[in-house]
């Protein structure tokens, strides 16, 4: 679920905050996300991800770390 469907929930708010402070890193492109601003939160499946510039996204081959 994206937290952007739930703006306004405070509780998802801090479960995001927490999320990404336990998982700082994309999962994706395995790259630390700098800051909770720039990170989408994939509550579902406990996920992080780039929210925009995810070198993964941007590249057919995304390298591991
Ligand atoms: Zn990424």
């Amino acid at each position: 679920m994206p937290l952007s469907s739930r703006p306004d929930d405070p509780f998802l708010e801090q479960f995001a905050r927490d999320s990404f402070d336990l998982f700082p890193h994309c999962q994706l492109c395995g790259q630390r996300i700098d800051r909770f601003e720039e990170a989408d939160v994939l509550i579902h499946s406990q996920r992080v991800v780039h929210r925009g510039n995810c070198s993964a996204r941007n590249s057919a081959s995304p390298t591991a770390p």
